[in-house]
């Protein structure tokens, strides 16, 4: 990565990017879409040959064989929380869990994860039972690749026949190392979170709105590295906070009150101090303590029980993104010879 002037930032060639679902097993948006993609892959193949042009090479990976046949998120333990370092680069032994076995083949086949050699763009599919529209979820809120893509989103909802569905920017504040979804593998990466979707249910709507998502981010790959020049400006971004989980029981642990009629599928409406966060099986109203407003998300997922997650809180604020472009092919040279003389070093 270079920078030239200061609000203009070039980033070397995405090259290699890769499209994945199935990561849950029943988020079925992504497995169909991911399937359709592949059956549509040797046209797309061989249209790029007669337009002649440098083909970005786009992987589609169906990341959880086992749970997409079952129809479950995972079959021993969840997928999507497999790719720390540790977990990564633990030594492998009999007894470890499919999805572990299954993240090493993932990060062979798309990383390792933080070498070179890794996947310029990795972007895994999801669904949600909540009701979130299209939300971008990353580990930073300083990818500009990743926050131009999502800009890009945005402004062809204004401009094309992209499904009318809200739009967000979540940011997990979680370090590289400790990083621990499939999209960490990549050198930029998110994940497309689209609801409300049940699970092991496709809708048609939701659907659309993946497909068409996933064509915009490859068309932004296209432009950028035809030399676009993507103009800086501000991106709203939602920056995770805290969970919550549900009350329980202090002895059976099993869970005493349902989200609040006032608050279900109110994801990303402001929870204000004193506003109705549960509702008690007996019937009482519980209400939002904490001192701060505060934006919910992943409201009532299912997903979320067994992980003791009720809801998400997170922050708004603005980000100023840069100008972006992609560097010449003599940037990209000097750049690849500082690298080496860095190893060096
Ligand atoms: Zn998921």
């Amino acid at each position: 990565m270079c920078s030239s002037p200061v609000t203009m930032m070039c980033f070397p060639r995405l090259s290699r990017v890769a499209v994945c679902g199935g990561t849950h097993g029943n988020e079925l948006s992504g497995v169909y879409l991911v399937r359709e993609l592949l059956k549509a892959e040797k046209k797309v193949k061989k249209k790029k040959e007669e337009e002649d042009e440098e083909p970005v090479s786009v992987q589609l990976v169906l990341s959880n064989p086992r749970a997409m046949q079952q129809c479950r998120r995972y079959v021993d333990t969840d997928l999507n929380r497999c790719f720390t370092h540790a977990a990564l680069n633990g030594s492998p032994s009999d007894s470890d869990p499919y999805e572990m076995i299954r993240s090493r083949e993932l990060n062979a086949m798309l990383g390792p994860k933080g070498s070179p050699k890794a996947m310029d763009l990795v972007c895994d599919l999801h669904n949600t039972t909540a009701n979130m529209g299209l939300c971008f979820i990353a580990y930073s809120d300083s990818d500009w690749v990743c926050l131009h893509l999502f800009r890009h989103l945005q402004a062809r909802q204004y401009t094309q026949r992209i499904p009318d569905i809200p739009m967000r920017y979540i940011h997990f504040n979680v370090a590289r190392k400790e990083s621990y979804s499939l999209d960490s593998v990549g050198k930029h990466g998110f994940a497309m979170e689209i609801g409300p979707q049940p699970h092991g249910v496709v809708r048609s709507n939701i659907y659309t709105a993946m497909k068409v998502g996933v064509q915009h981010v490859l068309e932004w790959v296209h432009f950028f590295n035809s030399g676009t020049v993507f103009e800086g400006g501000l991106v709203e971004v939602f920056t995770m906070v805290k969970h919550i989980d549900y009350p329980r029981d202090k002895e059976t642990h099993n869970i005493t009150a349902a989200i609040h009629p006032q608050l279900q599928d109110r994801d990303f409406c402001l929870l204000r101090p004193e506003d109705a966060l549960f509702q008690t099986f007996s019937g009482e109203t519980l209400r939002y303590k904490g001192k701060e407003p505060l934006y919910p998300f992943f409201v009532n997922e299912c997903a979320y029980y067994e992980k003791g997650i009720a809801l998400s809180l997170a922050r708004k604020r603005q980000v100023m993104i840069p100008s972006i472009r992609v560097q010449t092919e003599q940037e990209q040279q000097a750049n690849e010879r500082g690298f080496k003389s860095e190893e060096e070093e």
